[in-house]
């Protein structure tokens, strides 16, 4: 939604009454533009090479991470302090002989999915494994349209990763997205899917496939005219075989607790990793080996949530909950941290009242507004965010989850959670990612609007969570 300002102006002087407006645009000093510019220098600059998980810029953000909530008073939050370890794969070593796939006496050797075509990719989080046997194409894969019942029990599936344009139109009520296709193709009995596509335009990014989720098959990619036509016919003699040598990454999530002693808590999530050196990540297959100092994605969100800190603290009027400050790790590798987060959590978490997630937020002053999403996954959003007081930029309320981002892992396990976002923009997981690009006076303004939300929200103690993460599957 976006107002305005003759709106908001007649909005402010209906509710001035009601409501003291704390914290209207340039209500914060001088002193949070500093704060938040420091933040963003140590974050985003080369040192830190891009914080991948595992590396030791990425552990230098954590020791910063810990001793800005140590200063500002906040517990520990796990038993064994501020951190939570978990492993973020990489597919480190992907050896030739024990992966590929054979149809008849040709064989398609594992490569890095780049184009020329043909590629062969695999999924990183797919299981390993070695089958020989017949397949079955099953189209793009829509359950009821184009398989059914026990079709594919035992079966290696063959499926385009991609709908048809005449499909997309005519199938738009369904859960047409790539992780529910496949979800349904595996719960059908498929033993392995092989995705195929045709067209491989630049070839499928890593960073896309990265996205899917574990289904506990064996997953594959194919790519080029020629064996995409091969394996869309039935095979009677396919062999595949996947031998991921797995490596993990040791990727710490950050968690400081403010106990202002009240019955609910609400959590403020940013992830602080990002690409590193782009070997692993990068949208730019030019770009390996530079920093991709990753300063909107998401230095700006970690340095905003860092400010949230210090302001909820001087401020009695958001106290009306407790809140948990959470900087995850491992979001570029697919939402690792803040999915680990949420099913190891020290506490249940179906308590938190919400969480507000902070990602790119360093761009306001190419938007033409403050983005928020997921709005729908409550009821009482709308109400929160109508009329936000500030008349120097629009608030544009998505319903939608945007399931790429750290709040779709709460929305999943049944928390209400919206993302504050300005963006996305040609330096979007390149090595361009840059500070000199951040709208620092931007940055202030996020940190306002999300002092405002929260403490709109309290209004609500208990909110209506509607899952939106089921109703959205099909939007990829
Ligand atoms: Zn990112």
């Amino acid at each position: 939604m976006r107002m305005k300002r003759s709106l908001i102006f007649v909005f402010l002087i209906a509710f001035s009454g009601l409501s003291a407006q704390v914290f209207k645009c340039n209500s914060l000093s001088g002193e949070a533009r500093e704060n938040l510019k420091r933040d963003m220098e140590f974050l985003a600059s080369d040192d830190l090479e891009g914080r991948l998980p595992g590396t030791e810029g990425a552990n230098e953000a954590i020791a910063y991470l810990i001793r800005n909530f140590q200063d500002a008073g906040l517990r520990p939050f796990f038993p064994g302090g501020f951190t939570q370890q978990f492993a973020a794969p990489r597919p480190a070593h992907l050896p030739k002989h024990g992966n590929w796939i054979r149809v008849k006496s040709d064989t398609l050797y594992v490569n890095d999915g780049k184009a020329p075509a043909p590629a062969f990719v695999l999924l990183p989080y797919s299981k390993t494994g070695a089958f020989e046997g017949s397949s079955v194409y099953v189209n793009a894969g829509i359950e009821g349209v184009h398989f059914s019942g026990q079709d594919l029990m035992g079966q290696i599936v063959t499926m385009d990763w991609e709908l048809t344009a005449k499909d997309k139109k005519k199938y738009a009520g369904y859960y047409t997205g790539l992780s529910t296709r496949m979800e349904n193709a595996q719960k059908a009995g498929a033993k392995a899917i092989i995705l195929l596509d045709r067209k491989n335009k630049k070839g499928i990014t890593q960073m896309m496939i990265r996205r899917q989720r574990d289904l506990g098959i064996p997953v594959a990619l194919v790519s080029g005219k020629k064996w995409v036509r091969k394996l869309r016919r039935a095979q009677k003699d396919l062999g595949f075989s996947m031998a991921i040598q797995e490596r993990g990454a040791e990727a710490y999530n950050v968690a400081g607790f403010l106990d202002n002693g009240m019955p609910t808590t609400m959590v403020i999530g940013a992830h602080y990793d990002h690409v590193g050196l782009g070997k692993w990540g990068s949208d730019d297959p030019n770009a390996e080996g530079q920093v991709h100092n990753g300063a909107d994605d998401n230095a700006s969100g970690t340095a905003v949530l860092l400010e949230l800190v210090r302001q909820i603290k001087q401020h009695p009027e958001v106290q009306g909950r407790n809140v948990l400050f959470v900087a995850f790790s491992a979001e570029e590798d697919g939402l690792l941290g803040s999915k680990y987060f949420v099913e190891n959590c020290p506490v249940p978490v179906h308590d938190f009242a919400y969480m507000l997630n902070i990602d790119m937020v360093g761009r306001l002053n190419r938007a033409d507004s403050l983005m928020i999403y997921a709005t729908e996954s409550a009821t009482e959003w709308n109400s929160i965010l109508r009329g936000m007081p500030c008349d120097q930029f629009g608030i544009e309320e998505i319903p939608a989850l945007f399931p790429r981002s750290d709040h779709a892992s709460f929305v999943r396990a049944g928390i209400p959670a919206i993302m504050l976002h300005t963006g996305l923009h040609e330096d979007y997981h390149g090595p361009t990612d840059d500070l000199d690009k951040i709208d620092m006076d931007g940055l202030v303004k996020v940190t306002e609007a999300a002092l405002e939300i929260i403490r709109r929200a309290e209004a609500y103690p208990r909110m209506t969570f509607v899952d939106i993460a089921a109703k959205n599957a099909r939007v990829q």
